[in-house]
């Protein structure tokens, strides 16, 4: 049984883990994100991988990041939110620093395929995750396999408009998911709620500083788990447009369960209840095709390294 190294570059930490072929993380190691991105990112990565090799003979190593990867997982394509890493073929450079074989992933990509293969749709043939976070992150396994598409997009559902030009999204486009199905939208919608209603808000505002901009995704979620109508208003509407989008998703895609992870997935049924509720809501076709089960990720920060390290052996 070999081991492998995965490494999840994310914007503020670069996390390694060595990872076996069952899933399990047997050492972490971590640095800061380098700013200026580009060659100092990748030895960043490098040094990070090393850190692991030091303790641990491994086979391969698989990096994960945000940005379009070319299908042969050579080469990224381009990184929106990484400097100076656009059109770096990774797996030359990295190779050439470690000495190991490189493959790299889109974050999301590999989160979906660490749950479906480790966490919490294991077995599972027909798989879509959404990630959510500050953005939204989409990943697809259909048959038993990641979808990569033919030019790196694939499982971009934050960028799928559902609004006719609606807000304008940092791709460029406008009304995006994830302009409407995000934790930036949660915090969003709490913000207007309680400028419209400060009455209403005064709970929320008390946590922060006191301003409608103090308000923060972690206290919309504490203040919802407390009971306040508020920021429960606000999870109603996040999931409201979380279940319309993953019901026009599985129209496409007919996944028998889709995995909701990201860091708003603290919040539980508070977040999942309005989910299943809009999915109902929003079927096409309702009531005459079994619906795909939404369930919360199981495998949290480590998702991203534990898929990299084992599409790392493939
Ligand atoms: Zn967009």
């Amino acid at each position: 049984m070999g081991l492998t190294i995965g490494v999840d570059v994310g914007g503020t930490k670069v996390l390694g883990g060595v990872v076996t072929d069952s899933g399990e993380v047997l050492k972490t190691a971590r640095k800061d994100t380098p700013r200026e991105g580009g060659k100092a990112l990748t030895q960043t990565i490098a040094d990070v991988a090393k850190e692991l090799m030091q303790e641990y003979t491994v086979d391969s190593v698989g990096v994960c990041a945000a940005g379009f990867v070319s299908s042969d997982r050579k080469t990224m394509l381009a990184t929106p939110n990484i400097a100076d890493w656009n059109g770096v073929n990774l797996d030359y450079e990295l190779t050439s620093l470690i000495g190991v074989p490189v493959v790299i992933e889109n974050d999301a990509n590999a989160a979906a395929w660490g749950e479906v293969k480790f966490g919490a749709a294991r077995g599972k043939e027909n798989v879509l995750m959404i990630t959510v976070g500050t953005g939204i992150g989409g990943g697809i396994i259909a048959n038993g396999r990641l979808h990569r598409g033919a030019f790196g997009i694939a499982a971009e559902v934050g960028h799928m408009r559902v609004v006719p030009d609606g807000i304008k999204c940092g791709c460029g486009a406008y009304g995006c998911f994830e302009q409407y199905g995000s934790g930036n939208a949660l915090v969003r919608f709490a913000r207007e709620y309680a400028q419209a209603d400060s009455a209403a808000g005064a709970h929320l505002l008390s946590l922060g500083d006191g301003t409608i901009q103090g308000i923060t995704g972690g206290a919309i979620t504490s203040a919802a788990a407390a009971g306040d109508s508020l920021s429960l208003k606000a999870f109603s509407t996040l999931g409201n447009w979380l279940g319309a989008g993953i019901a026009s998703l599985s129209v496409v895609l007919d996944p028998e369960c889709v995995v909701i992870g990201g860091g708003v997935i603290d919040a539980g049924d508070i977040l999942l209840s309005p989910i299943r509720d809009g999915l109902e809501k929003y079927m096409p076709f309702a009531g005459l095709h079994p619906y795909p089960q939404v369930i919360p990720a199981l495998l949290g920060n480590d998702a991203g390294l534990v898929g990299a390290a084992d599409l790392a052996r493939v």
